[in-house]
């Protein structure tokens, strides 16, 4: 690898590209090809940025900032007029040709063997033989996301929506048009484009549509410049704020802390920007007092009988190959799980997968011992 290359892509000189390597710039032999990867940000360089071994740089997805007041955010970020994308709820992927080999990243910067799979089955050839530089920011939804499963969108399996183009070596992206425009070149799905809006009646219809994406299980939404000229923002639904809630607690002890306030907060500030009546504010704290209580109480209650608080998810491969290595991807990446037998099934495997969720197995059985907390 041309280090100075390299540091010169980075935007950093060669010594600091040598400190880092020994700090927070790791190292990933596996899969093929071997890359080094940015551990955390550091130097303006975001987290999850890849450098593969023939020196190509795959910079990491920037981080989308949130705010809990839309109206007063959108007025000090925007400049003139922003376009609204339906936030696509799932696990981000970026995924490009290497040596001629499709390959999917993950925001860490690790190639995840079930997301290459279903890139190479998804994604035509065609998107990178002119620009071998191209890379595709993706979301990777449906029930068959062993992250994140969801049933709302039209797949039973899962797909992927382009939300933003990337080029090796260059920070930054294309930005909402680019990307558009190469979905509907290959026929690729992208994040919905619910509009374009000026900022002084951007946030009333941004409440409307999240509204309406809410009742629908939808995650929310991201605002983008159209020129691309200040970071996107996003938004979400008080439906997904009370899911992520309800998941959570029902592990609730694989949860970090600021995972369960910041969700509570987003909801007392949506409830006051939008001037809530007090029987709306009541529907909001039932049922965000639900998606606390009941899962919480469910997971209580199994462990009570003896159960095993677990989280099935399944994924289907087209070979034995992919199902070993995302088991072996998953336990790299902490997850613990249990893979049951492949079952055959249309020239693929269904592969079930028990996720185990060991701290809020321990803790509740612990705390039904009458251990204190
Ligand atoms: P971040 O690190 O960006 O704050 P996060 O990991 O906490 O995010 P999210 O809260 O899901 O994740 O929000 C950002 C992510 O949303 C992006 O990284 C991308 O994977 C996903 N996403 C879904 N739809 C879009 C879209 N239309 N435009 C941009 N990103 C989208
Ligand atoms: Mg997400």
């Amino acid at each position: 690898m041309n280090l100075a290359r390299v540091a010169q892509r980075l935007g950093i000189t060669v010594d600091r590209l040598q400190g880092l390597q020994e700090t927070i710039i790791r190292e990933s032999a596996w899969p093929k090809p071997r890359l080094l990867r940015f551990e955390k940000e550091s130097s303006g360089i975001e987290a999850g940025t890849t450098i593969f071994e023939n020196g190509e740089i795959v910079f990491g997805y920037p981080k989308i900032r949130r705010p809990l007041m839309l109206a007063a955010a959108i007025e000090r970020h925007f400049s003139d007029t922003l376009a609204v994308e339906e936030k696509m709820n799932g696990h981000n992927v970026r995924i490009l040709s290497i040596n001629g080999e499709i390959v999917a990243l993950t925001r860490g910067g690790f190639i995840c063997p079930y997301s290459t799979e279903v890139a190479r089955l998804k994604i035509p050839e065609a998107v990178f033989e002119k620009h071998p530089q191209r890379v595709l920011c993706a979301e990777m939804v449906g029930p068959e996301n062993p992250y994140v499963a969801s049933n709302i969108y039209p797949t039973d399996g899962v797909d992927f929506y382009l939300f933003d183009i990337a080029e090796k070596n260059y920070k930054g992206t294309l930005g909402v048009d680019r990307t558009h425009e190469v979905a509907e070149e290959f026929g690729l799905r992208s994040a919905a484009f619910l509009g374009e809006f000026h900022k002084e009646n951007a946030a009333e219809k941004i409440k409307e549509i999240v509204i309406k994406l809410g009742r629908q299980g939808r995650e929310g939404v991201v605002m983008k410049d159209p020129e691309n000229l200040v970071p996107p923002l996003k938004y979400t639904s008080s439906r997904t704020n009370c899911s992520d809630l309800a998941v959570a607690f029902r592990y609730y002890n694989d949860y970090a802390l600021d995972f369960f306030v910041s969700r509570a907060v987003r909801e007392g500030y949506q409830s006051v920007e939008w001037k809530e009546t007090q029987e709306e504010r009541r529907a909001r704290a039932l049922s965000l007092g639900e998606s606390i209580l009941l899962p919480l109480a469910d997971t209580i209650e199994r462990a009570q009988n003896g159960e095993n608080i677990v989280q099935k998810v399944q994924i289907r491969v087209k070979s034995l190959q992919t199902a070993r290595d995302f088991e072996y991807h998953l336990r790299r990446s902490g997850i613990r799980t249990i893979f049951e037998p492949p079952e055959p099934e249309d020239g693929g495997y269904l592969i079930r997968i028990t996720k185990l969720v060991m701290s809020t197995n321990d803790k509740t059985q612990a705390l039904l011992n009458g251990e204190m907390w």
